[in-house]
C-alpha cells in the first residue's frame, strides 16, 4: 500500500474503492484544472475509487474526514514513453511502475512476436496505452521494436491492424538511431517515405488513433510533421524553425533526455570513452533545445524510455524530470508534462493526471507543492493506491 515510512495512516483501499466516501483534508492541492492560485479549501472527497468533489463541496458532504497534516495532494503522474517488454518481465515492469506511483504508461513498441501489454484485470494501476509493435522500415533503419514494412499500402494495413488489436496509439519508426561515431548525425533519417508516413497517419486517424513518431534529425522530423503525427519521440538535433513548427501544429515533444544520460553514464561499459563524451554533448544539446522549446510554447510531455539501457521502469520518470529541471525548464511545466499534458496525449484527460470531479482517485501526498518541486512526487509520504 504505502512503501514509504510515515506516521500517517495509509488510506485503506476499501475507502478508495468502497461505497463510503472519505473527505481528505490536505495542506494544499496540486493539479486542479487551470489552477493559478492556491486552493482556498484544500479538501478532496473520494469514494468508489473516484474523486467525487473538491473544496467547499467536499467539506459540506458530511463524509468522514481524514487529515493529512503538512501534505499536498497531487494526482499520480504518468510516463508517456516506456517499453514494458524491455529491462525485465512485463509483470515485474508493471509492478515497478505501480511501486513508483504511476497512474498510466504509454508503451511504444516491442518485438512483433510478443503479446501487446494491457492494463491488468480490475483496471488496476498503471493503465496501459499500447502501440503494439511499431511500424518500421524493412530495409535500412529497421528497428527490432517494429514490424518491417514497405510501401504505403502495407503501412495503412498495419495501422488498421493495430486498431483491430485494440491498441491505443500507432507508433512509427521514422528514423534510425543516433550515430555515435558522427556527432550530430542520425542513422537513416528519414527511414520512411512521406507516402508511407501519410498512409499510416491516415489509417490511424480513420480508426480513431493518433500516431507517435520515433524521429530524430531535421529531415525525418519534418516529414513526420507534414504527415500529421501527434507526437515526436526523442527528436534529437532539432533547431528553432522545426520547434516553432511543432508549437504551431500542436505536436507534443518527448525529448527522452534520461535515455541519453544513461548511455553517457554507461553503467555496463558498452561505450568507448570517446563515445561517452559524444553522448554527453548530445545530452547537452538536447537540454538546450528543450529549454528553447519551452520558450516557444511546444507541448512538452514527460516520457522516460523506461526499459531501454540503464533506465528502470517507474523511477525512470523521475530521472527524466531531473534532466528537465537541470536544463532549466520551469518546475510547473515539468509537473504539467507528467500529469495533465501526459493524460491529454494518452487520451485520458479528466480520468488521470488531474484533480477533478470524476477522475480516478489515485493520489499522492507530498510534503510541499509539487508544482514548485516536481521531484517531491518521487517520494510520497502517503498514497491512496
Ligand atoms: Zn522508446
Amino acid at each position: 500500500m504505502c512503501p514509504v515510512e510515515t506516521s500517517l495512516p495509509p488510506m485503506p483501499s476499501g475507502q478508495a474503492q468502497g461505497d463510503k466516501p472519505l473527505c481528505l483534508l490536505a495542506e494544499g492541492l496540486a493539479g486542479l484544472p487551470g489552477q493559478t492560485q492556491p486552493a482556498a479549501e484544500p479538501a478532496v472527497l473520494v469514494g468508489q475509487g473516484r474523486i467525487l468533489a473538491l473544496g467547499r463541496q467536499a467539506l459540506d458532504s458530511g463524509a468522514r474526514r481524514q487529515a493529512l497534516p503538512g501534505l499536498w495532494l497531487a494526482p499520480a503522474p504518468l510516463d508517456a514513453h516506456v517499453h514494458l517488454h524491455l529491462g525485465g518481465t512485463l509483470e515485474s515492469n508493471l509492478e515497478a511502475s505501480l511501486a513508483a506511483g504511476l497512474a498510466a504508461v504509454r508503451d511504444l513498441g516491442h518485438r512483433p512476436q510478443l503479446p501487446i501489454p494491457r492494463t491488468r484485470p480490475g483496471q488496476a494501476p498503471p493503465w496501459v496505452i499500447a502501440s503494439g509493435p511499431g511500424l518500421g522500415s524493412e530495409g535500412p533503419g529497421r528497428s527490432c521494436l517494429a514490424q518491417g514494412l514497405a510501401g504505403p499500402e502495407q503501412f495503412s494495413q498495419a495501422a488498421w491492424q493495430r486498431a483491430l488489436d485494440q491498441c491505443g496509439v500507432v507508433k512509427v519508426f521514422a528514423s534510425g538511431l543516433l550515430d555515435f561515431d558522427n556527432p550530430g548525425q542520425v542513422l537513416h533519417s528519414p527511414a520512411l517515405t512521406a507516402e508511407e508516413l501519410a498512409a499510416a497517419v491516415r489509417a490511424a486517424e480513420e480508426s480513431g488513433l493518433s500516431v507517435a513518431a520515433h524521429a530524430s534529425g531535421a529531415q525525418a522530423v519534418r516529414l513526420c510533421l507534414e504527415a500529421g503525427v501527434r507526437s515526436i519521440e526523442h527528436g534529437f538535433f532539432l533547431e528553432r524553425p522545426l520547434l516553432r513548427e511543432m508549437a504551431a501544429r500542436r505536436v507534443s515533444w518527448l525529448p527522452t533526455c534520461a535515455a541519453v544520460r544513461a548511455h553517457a553514464q554507461d553503467p555496463e561499459g558498452r561505450h568507448t570513452p570517446e563515445e561517452r563524451q559524444r553522448l554527453a554533448s548530445i545530452l547537452k544539446g538536447q537540454m538546450q533545445a528543450l529549454r528553447l522549446a519551452e520558450g516557444l510554447g511546444v507541448d512538452l510531455v514527460l516520457g522516460s524510455d523506461a526499459g531501454s539501457y540503464g533506465l528502470e521502469h517507474g523511477v525512470a520518470l523521475f530521472e527524466e524530470m531531473a534532466c528537465w529541471l537541470e536544463a532549466g525548464v520551469r518546475p510547473q511545466t515539468v509537473f504539467a508534462a507528467a500529469t495533465s499534458r501526459a493524460a491529454r496525449l494518452l487520451g485520458l484527460a479528466g480520468q488521470v493526471g488531474s484533480l477533478e470531479k470524476g477522475a480516478v482517485a489515485w493520489l499522492l501526498g507530498v510534503p510541499g507543492d509539487p508544482q514548485a518541486d516536481p521531484l517531491l512526487l518521487a517520494q510520497p509520504r502517503w498514497r491512496s493506491f
